[in-house]
């Protein structure tokens, strides 16, 4: 498989997918520029080799065409600020200015082209007729290139114009991943397929219906599981405890009883909470109490773990040699149950000092060991929620196979 780091784009003109769907405020500005930071590295080797790259990108979901709010144009600024050149833009990706454009495009310099998403076309593949739209969709913009790079692991999991479907307009050598996506793939590769043990995976956050596939894959693999978050008294219920009004998917309590006898089968430490700060309402200034788990009380819902179950946590952390950490242990957004969330990304990343590898991913952890400061403090931060989960599961991601074939 070819791959960019040993590929010379002297004189070449690359169509890069890039995941440029960034946060902007109200005057439409950049609010965070994170993603834009993480192509930054691919782009850059295919000017420095003396090639030209196209960019493109989904922002937003627009519903019918473009819209102000959702155009690319806004990121212009930043991206140029940060490449130090002045970034060309076509105000339609595959309009006349993006056919002029990218015909003139000399070695050097980088074009956006706008939202793929003003067409329905790019993502919408349900019926053979979408099908045949998103085909000569993808055609059209490969005619702009000689190169196609894949650098959106966000999208990687959709079967997309621009994710997946454009990679058949180029012969196998002219298809590759971007920095970004190998080195997503690498860190994947680590915690899934090169597993120093103890491997621990730590599952987080609102749901288990989110989650269940990711864990039932990962039984095969961990050495301890811990459920944490919300997910938590779904379990609890389930083996007969009170939970009060905290978070339960009453449709899910088979299944979680399933998931902990399979732990029990596979000899996979499955470890839930021992005790709880239980809260009056869904508040920070809630009235607070600790619990045991299984305790619960009617009008209170458990809102973070208590202090024993985060030694009991950290302890097995701070002894693991991989660790996949996803969703957060409690209300984090509240700063009054953010303690729990707080202590297991410290124990992640003092792990990490001490030599284990550590991979974040998935929305809300990855907020979190941004707000505590911790990023730079473990292995792998993952910029993909979904197309993460689902590698994880063990799916073959559509952007991921329509470049290794
Ligand atoms: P997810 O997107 O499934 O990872 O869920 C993340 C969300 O779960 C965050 O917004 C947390 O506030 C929320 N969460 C975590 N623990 C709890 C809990 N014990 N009760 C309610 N929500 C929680």
């Amino acid at each position: 498989m070819q791959t960019i780091d040993n590929y010379n784009f002297k004189d070449k003109k690359v169509i890069v997918r890039v995941d440029f769907n960034v946060p902007l405020n109200e005057n439409f500005e950049v609010a965070d520029d994170n993603r834009i930071r993480g192509a930054l590295p691919t782009i850059k080797k295919i000017l420095a080799d003396g090639g030209a790259a196209i960019l493109m990108s989904h922002l937003g979901r627009p519903k019918s065409g473009p819209e102000e709010k959702f155009s690319l144009k806004h990121v212009i600024p930043v991206l140029s600020d940060h490449l130090g050149i002045e970034v060309l833009f076509a105000d339609d990706c595959i309009g006349t200015q993006a056919d002029e454009k990218s015909a003139d495009l000399k070695a050097g310099e980088v074009l956006l082209l706008e939202n793929l998403r003003f067409y329905s076309a790019e993502n919408k593949v349900k019926t053979e007729e979408e099908q045949a739209a998103t085909r000569k969709f993808a055609e059209k913009l490969a005619s702009y290139a000689d190169l196609y790079v894949n650098d959106a692991f966000g999208t990687a999991h959709r079967a997309h114009a621009s994710t997946a479907v454009i990679a058949d307009f180029f012969p196998q050598d002219a298809r590759m991943f971007g920095f970004l996506i190998n080195n997503e793939l690498e860190a994947m590769d680590k915690v899934l397929k090169e597993t120093e043990k103890p491997f621990t995976a730590i599952m987080g956050g609102a749901k288990v219906s989110d989650k269940i596939l990711v864990i039932e894959n990962l039984l095969d693999r961990v050495d301890n599981l811990i459920i944490a978050g919300g997910m938590t008294y779904t379990f609890i219920k389930a083996r007969g405890g009170e939970i009060g009004n905290s978070l339960c998917e009453e449709d899910k309590l088979e299944l979680a009883l399933k998931v902990i006898q399979k732990a029990k089968d596979k000899g996979v430490n499955l470890v839930l909470p021992v005790d709880q700060v239980l809260a009056d309402k869904f508040d920070n200034d809630a009235g607070t109490v600790i619990a045991p788990v299984m305790e619960g009380r009617s009008g209170y819902m458990g809102l973070d773990i208590g202090d024993d179950t985060i030694s009991l946590f950290s302890d097995i952390i701070m002894n693991s040699r991989t660790i996949l950490w996803n969703g957060p242990a409690g209300v984090f957004e509240m700063p009054n149950f953010q303690r729990g969330t707080v202590s297991i990304a410290r124990a992640i990343s003092e792990a990490t000092s001490k030599g284990a590898f550590s991979l974040v991913g998935g929305g809300d952890s990855v907020a979190a060991v941004n707000k505590f400061g911790l990023a730079e403090k473990v292995s792998y931060v993952s910029t993909g929620g979904g197309a993460m989960l689902e590698y994880i599961e063990g799916k073959e991601l559509p952007g991921i196979k329509a470049i290794r074939g």
